[in-house]
Order: C-alpha cells, then structure tokens, then sequence
C-alpha cells in the first residue's frame, strides 16, 4: 500500500494494526507519529468513540510501535512458511501477559461479554483488543490463509478468507492497480 491513509482491508484487527506502516518493504512510511494518530486509527477500528482520544508518552507511543512490529515478525514468519516457533508464541504472549490484569469478563443487558477496563486515554485500550486478536489468530491456526501482499515494497498483510485462496494483493485499488498498469506497460514496450 502506497496511499497514506489507514486502510482496514486485512479482515483482521490484528494484521491491520500490523498494516499502518506504508511501503514496508521500500522506504517504508510510518502512519503512527503522533498519539492523534494513533487515536485517529483506533477511531476508524472501533476501539475509540468519535470523541474520546488517547494521551501517550512518548515511551508509551513506542511501546504502540515496537509491539507493532513484534506482531509484524510474527505473523510475516507465518505468511512465509505457514508455522509459527515457540520463542514467536513466547513474544506475543509475553505482550498479552501485560494487558490480560485489564481484560475482564462482564455482564451486561443479560449477555456476557470480555470489557477493556481501562481508561479510553490509556494505551491498552489499543494495545488490548489488537493483541487478544493476535492471540485469537494464532490460536485460530488459519496460517495457510495469512498472506503477504505481493505488491513491490508493500509487505502488508492479510487473511485470505476467499474461497479459491488465491488473493494477491493488499487492495485492488492499489498494489492490484498498480501491478495491472506495470504489465499493461511491459506489455506495450515489448510490443
Ligand atoms: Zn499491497
């Protein structure tokens, strides 16, 4: 993905967490600089209300960051060779560990339902539910659906859910796109 913007095309909360640094593979573009970002992201994703915003420190910030590419290790080791290792399972336990003293089981119009019990400024309020969604993902064991896009520099990641298993890319509207364009063009120079 070339366009900066956040984009929720992953079909996993986990890997579009992954998924907000732009050109992974190239000159890669982080999207999370600031704590407005990151909440701007947490808006889109459901996890904020419209109005409410986190406050991070800076080590906080960093801690949104670098747990991001642990998860981003994990799970690109995955798409490549469709397992995972006990030190990989380790980290993200280790990570989850951290943010389960906050994860509470609540009753609530008779149904019961897992509850963040943070304040919507605070980081777990992020770092919670992305990471019960990495934990969900491996214990889900769907590794053959989890893919890297093949766009040039993209390195995105996805989980293909489509029947025939054969998705490519990240969006059409951008990395399909733009290898479309580059094959209709060798396509003309070597005609
Ligand atoms: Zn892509």
């Amino acid at each position: 993905m070339t366009t900066r913007e956040f984009q929720f095309i992953a079909g996993d909360l986990a890997l579009d967490f992954v998924n907000t640094v732009g050109n992974r593979l190239g000159a890669a573009d982080e999207y999370f600089r600031t704590a407005a970002d990151v909440t701007r992201w947490a808006r889109l994703a459901g996890l904020l209300g419209a109005t409410q915003s986190l406050r991070l420190t800076d080590p906080q910030l960093r801690a949104i960051t670098t747990t991001r590419e642990t998860l981003y290790r994990v799970f690109r080791a995955v798409s490549a060779s469709a397992r995972t290792s006990a030190a990989m399972v380790a980290s993200v336990d280790a990570l989850f560990a951290r943010v389960a003293p906050n994860h509470r089981l609540v009753i609530r119009d008779g149904l019961v339902r897992w509850e963040w019990r943070v304040p919507a400024t605070h980081p777990a309020r992020v770092l919670g539910p992305v990471l019960a969604s990495a934990c969900a993902l491996l214990v889900s064991g769907t590794f053959a659906m989890i893919h890297e896009c093949d766009g040039e520099h993209c390195g995105w990641l996805f989980l293909d859910r489509s029947r025939a298993g054969r998705r490519r890319w990240c969006s059409m509207r951008d990395c399909g796109n733009r290898a479309k364009a580059r094959r209709h063009y060798d396509a003309i120079r070597r005609a």
